[in-house]
């Protein structure tokens, strides 16, 4: 048996989870949130995991959740100095995340001696083709910048993609999938033979579904528009499109057991909008893929709304595809990983 910690720190939580390996049998789950808020019990991510008391001497490694880690780090690896390098140098692609994550890492560096791994949320994308990946802009864009898609979530596409074929009782290198995460935050991937080919989330998190803040899709022009035209700062834009948009903008509220149970006019609307984008991309993923063995409902929404599942079905083309709803589960899953470096190394 080997013990193994999984880290997701954010920029003001801390989630701590350790796992009896390989039965992924949990043995501890903490969460820390208002780290460095006004009044908090702790100032640091530093106290807050000490203040979890755990004995690091008895872990076999920590596995960390990294949001990006860019073109090169495109698979779960063993953290070294470069490695850490090159998520800081990833933080202006991800400010809310990668930087919190990196903070994780030097935080438990300090207190501990165990190996650790770094997990990363774009890495099942991968596999993504060019056509997919590439936004048509100049390519200098690409080639000097890096601007593309790279996709997120990919833990969980991945987890509830081998879970799948397990339900299937099919190799996942022989299926394809139609994955549909559905938190607060939420992506579509086209698996095609057990690998990602394409994602609704792209440069950012914030492309794709309506998501419960975030307005996925739209015309870029508004942006500019917005900046031009209403004079809305940088931030303010950046603001109303990550903060104030998706669900929330459209009927004042994200949380989809609320909606669901709300008579306003607008709430509806807002699921209407949410489930049309979401038919939209699973419509252009089966003309991309030509045959999928199933659909895959996860995340908050997938896994608990039977209602929206059935209005997302409902047209018989999707209707002639098996659906199935897999718990996802990250933290497992960047355990497992954490493991495989281990045992790869
Ligand atoms: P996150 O992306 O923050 O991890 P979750 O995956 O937990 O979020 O999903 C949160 C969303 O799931 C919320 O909109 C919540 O209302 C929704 N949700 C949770 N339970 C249900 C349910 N029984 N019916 C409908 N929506 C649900």
């Amino acid at each position: 048996m080997m013990k193994i910690a999984v880290l997701n720190a954010g920029s003001s939580s801390l989630k701590f989870k350790l796992f009896s390996m390989p039965e992924g049998e949990v043995l501890r789950s903490e969460l820390i949130e208002h780290i460095g808020e006004e009044n908090a019990s702790f100032k640091t991510h530093k106290e807050a995991l000490e203040s979890l008391k755990i004995d690091f001497k008895s872990l076999d490694a920590i596995g960390h959740r990294v949001v990006h880690g860019g073109e090169k780090l495109s698979e779960s690896v063993l953290i070294d100095e470069d490695v850490m390098n090159e998520i800081e140098n990833l933080i202006p692609l991800a400010p809310l995340h990668n930087g919190a994550n990196l903070e994780g890492i030097k935080v438990a560096i300090e207190v501990s001696e165990t190996p650790q791994v770094a997990v990363f949320d774009t890495a099942f994308h991968s596999t993504m083709p060019k056509e997919s990946f590439l936004y048509a802009l100049p390519m200098e864009m690409y080639e000097k910048y890096k601007i593309r898609r790279y996709g997120f979530h990919g833990t969980s596409h991945s987890f509830v993609a081998k879970a799948a074929a397990d339900v299937l009782e099919k190799p996942l290198n022989k299926l394809n999938l139609i994955t549909i995460h559905l938190g607060n935050g939420a992506s579509i991937c086209a698996i095609k033979d057990g690998k990602s080919i394409d994602t609704s989330m792209g440069f950012t998190p914030l492309e794709g579904l309506v998501m419960g803040s975030r307005s996925g899709d739209i015309d870029p022009a508004i942006v500019l528009y917005m900046q031009r035209e209403l004079m809305l700062s940088v931030n303010e834009v950046d603001t109303i499109l990550n903060k104030k948009s998706g669900l929330l903008g459209i009927c004042h509220e994200n949380d989809v057991r609320e909606i669901l149970k709300s008579t306003d006019e607008n709430a509806k609307l807002a699921l209407s909008m949410m489930i049309r984008r979401i038919q939209k991309y699973m419509g252009s993923y089966m003309a991309l893929l030509g045959e999928v063995d199933a659909f895959v409902f996860t995340g908050g929404i997938g896994e608990n709304s039977e209602y929206i599942r059935e209005q997302i079905l409902n047209s018989l083309m999707f209707q002639a595809i098996k659906s199935l709803v897999i718990e996802t589960n990250e933290e497992l899953e960047i355990a497992n990983e954490t493991l495989k470096v281990l045992h790869k190394g």
